[in-house]
């Protein structure tokens, strides 16, 4: 195969969403603002490099709140965190910055309101996440988890009249689609909920990887094992159509064997995923006659959020900015560019 019919479908949008890049940002300033260390409670965001790049500039990662010593500051991950872990922050005199995605809150707020209308709320998510631990928090003797459509079989209700279904924010639409139909055979006054849990983010990535699939002999995700949003787009590009998918951390784990044969590759990232490690992939995959780059653009986004009130505080009172990046960039002395 001659280098000029080999290319790169290149997906858009990729990387960094609204609220990882609120969540990365939040950990920066909070050691700008009170010097290392800062404890952060569980992977800030699902993604090894940006984990031990905050690692290496004084954040020190905790599965639990209790191994935080009392009084030190800890921010909580943009997956969210039940009611309880709050009070055991409380408990321990810790200052607490919560970085939690808004569209992570946004579930947790609608979990609380139907609990509240006494429903059994069906949460459609992966069994031990992170994100559906902290949901589940928030009334567990109303929720139970629908692991996929083969976990339908295995639910009970109270009352088939009064349920609604909720969901993780970084599932397949696809397969989240299938479980619901088939929790509508079973129930079907099921109700859906007030607005799509599936956040835009996840939704768009899906969205792009679904048009370049078709056309694309290999897919190669950049993203880490536990970022479900990541694992997700390999598994919506072999459904739809991609040959061969892989998930890679970094460029150097690309296996040269997956390139045999190979004359479309289609690259994306993750949510989670800075784009200097994409960009990796791009020189490693030009290096091999893969220079011609076509973006394939499914959406455009613009959202940001704003930082969390603590921090912002913070930064006003020292006359600091707030300014958010939303390119997957690290800031500052931090930066591996
Ligand atoms: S993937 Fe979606 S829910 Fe998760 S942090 Fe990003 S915007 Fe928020």
């Amino acid at each position: 195969m001659t280098s000029a019919s080999k290319r790169v479908l290149l997906a858009a949008p990729r990387g960094y969403c609204a609220g990882v890049d609120r969540a990365v940002v939040t950990v920066e300033k909070a050691l700008e603002l009170y010097g290392p260390p800062v404890y952060v409670r569980k992977e800030i965001v699902h993604n090894k490099h940006v984990v031990t790049t905050l690692q290496k500039r004084g954040a020190i990662f905790v599965e639990e709140t209790d191994e935080v010593p009392e009084g030190a500051t800890v921010i909580f991950s943009a997956h969210g965190v039940a009611p309880v872990v709050h009070e055991e922050a409380k408990a321990l005199s810790l200052k607490t910055i919560d970085a939690t995605c808004p569209l992570v809150t946004k579930v947790h707020r609608e979990a609380v309101r139907f609990a509240g209308d006494d429903y059994d709320i069906l949460l459609i998510g992966h069994e031990g996440h992170e994100e559906v631990v902290g949901t589940s928090g928030e009334a567990p003797e109303h929720i139970t988890l629908v692991d996929g459509p083969d976990d339908v079989e295995n639910v009970t209700v109270r009352d088939p009249e009064k349920v609604v279904w909720l969901s993780q924010t970084t599932l397949s639409v696809d397969e989240t689609m299938e479980t619901v139909r088939r929790l509508k055979e079973r129930f079907p006054k099921l109700q859906n909920p007030p607005s799509d849990d599936i956040c835009y983010a996840t939704q768009n990535r899906q969205l792009a990887v679904k048009q370049m699939a078709p056309d694309t002999d290999l897919m190669i995700v950049v993203g880490s094992r536990n970022s479900s949003n990541s694992v997700r787009l390999v598994e919506v590009a072999l459904e739809h159509g991609a040959r061969a998918g892989h998930l890679v951390d970094y460029a150097e784990e690309i296996d040269e064997a997956w390139l045999e044969g190979v004359q479309t590759v289609g690259v994306t990232s993750g949510a989670s995923v800075p784009e200097v490690l994409v960009r990796d992939v791009l020189d490693y995959l030009a290096q091999r006659g893969y220079e011609d780059v076509e973006p394939v653009v499914a959406a455009e986004e613009s959202l940001l959020f704003a930082l969390p009130n603590e921090i912002r505080r913070d930064l006003k009172a020292r006359g600091m900015s707030d300014k958010m990046r939303h390119d997957g960039s690290f800031s500052e002395a931090g930066s591996l560019h």
